[in-house]
């Protein structure tokens, strides 16, 4: 089975949530339940968190994430962070081009895919997202848009910085709103996304690469989401907030 091929991962998305001491609380109590987990466990938390997440995860098994990065390596960029500052800090991966940052803050294809080579150049892990609107779903051009999205955020990557990255496949439509995509229609984006990454690269790198579904993931879906050929995991908002939802979700990865 190809699944065997590559790591499953949960990551966490905290967004905008939780100050210092709601974050000790949260990694303090997440720790003991997924400390027996065979899948990757990240956290991606907000700037002002990264530093009370790496003392507390340090020597576990979860690693830390941001939610960001710049793709300048410094300059007149006020409120921007850079991928050498995360690095520094001992931050492994990023969340890059979430719908919300598309939506809200001007991301486009092309930055994503700016922020995404900065981030592989740094060494960090970048966990690309990619996925539709309810719209594009409607009007049937779902594969199109979101293999568009995989190329664009691909653009001059190596294969051997490929290794590194991971891919999120988020219905914009099923973020934060309870709403989840069947795990067969999951699946069925998972898979072209596995497709356009062996068009671009090959089918070796496409079994090797972590494609992960988000999209109000929870402890009840999760099985039959992660139990998917294609789907490695998932990004994780809401139900990452809760350490007995995030470990449930962690455990079902375990099995799956
Ligand atoms: C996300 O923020 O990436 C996400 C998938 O959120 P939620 O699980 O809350 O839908």
């Amino acid at each position: 089975m190809n699944k065997t091929l590559r790591q499953a991962i949960i990551a966490g998305n905290w967004k905008m949530n939780k100050n210092r001491a709601e974050a000790k609380e949260l990694i303090e109590a997440m720790k003991p339940l997924v400390a027996d987990a065979n899948c990757g466990v990240v956290i991606c938390v907000p700037f002002t968190n990264l530093e009370t997440a790496m003392e507390l995860t340090e020597g576990t098994n979860i690693k830390v994430g941001a939610e960001n990065v710049h793709f300048e390596k410094s300059g007149a960029f006020t409120g921007e962070i850079s991928a050498d500052m995360l690095t520094e800090m001992g931050v492994e991966y990023v969340v890059i081009g979430h719908s919300e940052r598309r939506q809200y803050f001007g991301e486009t294809d092309h930055t994503v895919n700016l922020r995404t080579k900065a981030a592989v150049e740094a060494g960090l892990k970048p966990i690309v997202c990619v996925g539709e609107m309810l719209e594009d779903r409607e009007n049937g051009i779902t594969a199109e848009l979101v293999a568009m999205q995989v190329k664009l955020a691909l653009k001059d990557i190596t294969k051997e910085q490929l290794k590194n990255i991971v891919i999120a496949y988020e219905p914009v439509w099923a973020i934060g709103t309870g709403k989840t995509a069947t795990a067969d229609q999951a699946a069925e984006v998972c898979g072209l996304i596995r497709e356009t990454v062996a068009s671009i690269y090959d089918k070796e790198a496409a079994d090797a690469m972590t494609i992960q579904y988000g999209g109000s993931m929870n402890p009840k879906n999760a099985a039959e989401l992660l139990g998917k050929e294609d789907i490695d995991g998932g990004l994780i908002g809401g139900a990452s907030l809760k350490a007995p939802d995030f470990a449930a979700i962690v455990e079902a990865a375990t099995k799956g």
